[in-house]
């Protein structure tokens, strides 16, 4: 038995809380300092030394099987992981071939295309952007018209995809393409990957208010490649897309950028003396249970998912829940700075507080990963049973 896979033995025997602890020393002893605490997502190359370092650990993929050079660790002790990383402020990682693309290759992938690309994620060689809102199709995605015609061994792609977060970064994108015009339009997308040095391929970055230029377009003019860089069936693009939105949901659920945000209020407050004041008081109080709530749904649904595998569309309740209190927590965080409200960096004397800076990353979160009036339609169409709009 390899170092890894015996240290893997012994994270899975834990109990959470004695994970929790070696995960928590474990990060304070290899963090890169100099990258704590960053104020926007940073560039792969400013990462790297981060990514590697949870890459040897094996925790870089905590929920990959250990034969792909995972973890293997169930789903509590892989929260507890991105817990604890955003709690000591550690940057985050360019995550989307480990969040996304490796459970699609894990489920749809054909064995050529695991043994292929999950070692090039684990080895940093490979990072990934997600190609699937285009102009005109964000909310209605299935809308999409960024076309791929098949000739001979080649799928050939034209057209725009937009929001591609890190489009400019990372060097593969996995995208939905249109494949067909029969039918329903979620019947016609198929499931691509794409390298971001192909020929016609074009990415324009788009600066954002927190200043930020992770966002971009990307134009497909003519850019080809081969057929085998299809994942799962043709036109069945739609069903691997979705198969992980339940997954994802409760991940972008997890209570702790809420709590990362309310620890920085808290010091805030301190800081200004507002404990004092009976209004301040009441409204920090208020933020602080609707944490406990969330935390509470939170566990709830863990347990769903542990015991049933799965979670209903009930967890766009997670999602709208947590993106909402934490816009809450940075108005008020904002509020209660006064002039440092404006800094576009840390206050000068706590580099962990930063007002702007937890203010601007807490505004698209109601956008991104399906907007709140989405997901409310969600819940009312499918948990309700209430008539579709
Ligand atoms: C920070 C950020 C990162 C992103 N990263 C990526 C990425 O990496 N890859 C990617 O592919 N996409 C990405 N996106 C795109 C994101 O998925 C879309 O922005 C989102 O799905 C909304 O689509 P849209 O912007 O086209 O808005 P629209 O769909 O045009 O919606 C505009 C407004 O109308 C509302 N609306 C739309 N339809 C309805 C309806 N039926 N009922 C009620 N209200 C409705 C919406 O809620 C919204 O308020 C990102 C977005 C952001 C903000």
């Amino acid at each position: 038995m390899n170092v890894n896979n015996a240290r893997q033995n012994d994270d899975r025997s834990l109990s959470d809380e004695a994970f929790r602890k070696v995960v928590r020393s474990w990060i304070a002893e290899n963090y890169p300092l100099a990258v704590r605490n960053p104020p926007h997502r940073l560039p792969f190359a400013e990462v790297k030394p981060w990514y590697m370092a949870l890459s040897r650990r094996g925790w870089l993929a905590p929920g990959w099987p250990v034969e792909y050079g995972g973890a293997g660790l169930p789903i509590t002790k892989q929260l507890i992981l991105a817990e604890e990383q955003e709690a000591f402020g550690a940057a985050r990682v360019n995550d989307m071939g480990v969040v996304m693309l490796g459970p699609v290759l894990l489920r749809f992938g054909t064995q050529e295309q695991r043994d292929f690309f999950l070692p090039k994620v684990l080895s940093g060689e490979h990072t990934w952007c997600q190609g699937y809102s285009e102009p005109g199709s964000g909310s209605d995605l299935a809308s999409l018209r960024t076309e791929a015609v098949r000739d001979g061994d080649e799928w050939v792609i034209n057209g725009q995809k937009i929001w591609t977060t890190r489009g400019a970064d990372a060097n593969w994108m996995f995208g939905l393409f249109r494949t067909s015009r029969e039918g329903k339009k979620q019947e016609g997308i198929s499931f691509i990957l794409v390298p971001m040095n192909s020929k016609g391929l074009t990415v324009r970055p788009i600066p954002d208010i927190s200043g930020g230029k992770e966002l971009c377009e990307t134009f497909f003019d003519n850019v080809r490649v081969p057929v085998s860089n299809m994942v799962g069936e043709l036109n069945k693009g739609w069903t691997v897309a979705n198969a992980l939105l339940g997954f994802e949901r409760i991940f972008i659920g997890l209570p702790k950028q809420s709590s990362y945000a309310l620890n920085q209020l808290e010091m805030q407050m301190r800081r200004k003396s507002l404990f004092d004041d009976p209004v301040y008081l009441e409204q920090y109080t208020r933020l602080r249970c609707d944490l406990e709530d969330h935390i509470a749904l939170y566990e709830s649904f863990i347990d769903r998912f542990e015991r049933a595998g799965s979670v209903g569309p009930e967890v766009s309740i997670l999602k709208i829940h947590q993106s909402e209190l934490f816009q809450r927590i940075t108005d008020m965080l904002l509020a209660v700075s006064g002039e440092e409200a404006a800094l576009l960096e840390p206050v000068r004397d706590n580099q962990d507080i930063f007002p702007a800076g937890q203010f601007l990353i807490a505004r698209p979160a109601t956008i991104y990963g399906g907007s709140s009036e989405i997901q409310r339609n969600i819940v009312a169409a499918r948990v309700l049973g209430m008539p579709r709009a």
